[in-house]
């Protein structure tokens, strides 16, 4: 089971992520924490390169090929071989991401930055993916307060760049209904939670 968690910063993601598997691995089942991009040593150090705060001349096409790339030597060295060992996979970030960021908001066309990263993925889409929707205002207030998160160069982009971010998982979920599950990320966490395991359930049977 390829599980994949996505939405905009701030939404919560890392933290019910942390819980799920925390759940997970109560009822006894074999799970895999992992996160985009990076997640294995390649995937970091491409993750190093493309969030880099001093890197502000990166191109948008080659930030997306980046991504795609990272995205693939993850898939390939480590999300692959764990689904076939039966390994449940959590995955924070994953193709919408791209289609959102890259695509959408950065304006390269989301049907664009899905051909590439059809190359990278070959069909390894992800069986549910959790989009924990809130809006940019609150997402940003929420990362504001916290020190431990650290800083990148997405952390120059204005409130207009994250409302963009915003529209464009709206898109997207509206494209994959089958797949999305959207989850109101401004609620408290415990409801954030609850509503995020409820989901969660009809794919465990
Ligand atoms: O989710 P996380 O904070 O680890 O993501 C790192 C940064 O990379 C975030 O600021 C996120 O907005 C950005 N990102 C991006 N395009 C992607 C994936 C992540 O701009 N496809
Ligand atoms: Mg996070």
């Amino acid at each position: 089971l390829f599980i994949t968690f996505e939405g905009g910063e701030g939404a919560g993601k890392t933290s019910i992520i942390e819980e799920i598997n925390e759940k997970l691995l109560e009822k006894g089942y074999q799970t895999i924490k992992t996160r985009e991009p990076g997640g294995i040593k390649i995937s970091e150090k491409i993750r190093d390169v493309i969030l880099d705060r001093s890197h502000t001349e990166m191109d948008a096409r080659t930030e997306a090929l980046l991504y795609a790339a990272a995205r693939r030597q993850h898939l390939a060295e480590k999300v692959i071989p764990k689904l076939e060992q039966g390994f449940i996979i959590l995955c924070d970030r994953f193709i919408d991401s791209s289609l959102v960021y890259q695509g959408y908001a950065r304006g390269l066309g989301i049907e664009d930055v899905y051909d590439i990263n059809r190359f990278a993925i070959q069909d390894c889409m992800p069986d549910v993916t959790f989009l924990l929707d809130i809006p940019p205002e609150k997402g940003m207030e929420r990362i504001q307060g916290n020190a431990e998160r650290e800083q990148n160069r997405l952390d120059l982009e204005d409130l207009s760049f994250h409302k963009k971010v915003y529209e464009g998982y709206q898109l997207i979920a509206d494209r994959f209904p089958e797949r999305i599950r959207r989850i109101d990320a401004g609620q408290p966490f415990k409801q954030v939670l609850e509503a995020s395991l409820k989901e969660l359930d009809a794919y465990l049977r």
